[in-house]
């Protein structure tokens, strides 16, 4: 009979928008500031906490004056998508 191991998961989130600029067109993680000019867009769990649906989609979530860090260009995110 072989034994049953036991082991930890890891929980890998990324929330991906591409920048409206159309010349550059950047994929940006917004989790990860290194995408959002080194701004922390989760600063309190504010992205994460918009998660899980209120009414039974994510139209309400929203990330406002994001930077991407490539073009510099600003842009408000509104809905997400999984
Ligand atoms: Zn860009």
């Amino acid at each position: 009979m072989s034994e049953v191991v036991t082991v930890e998961a890891d929980l890998s989130i990324e929330m991906n928008v591409h920048c409206p600029n159309d010349e550059c067109g950047s994929y940006i993680d917004l989790l990860n500031s290194s995408d959002t000019d080194e701004h922390d867009h989760n600063d309190d769990g504010y992205l994460l906490s918009q998660m899980f649906p209120k009414n039974g989609d994510n139209t309400d979530f929203e990330c406002e004056d994001v930077t991407c860090s490539k073009c510099k260009t600003r842009f408000n995110v509104k809905g997400l998508a999984w």
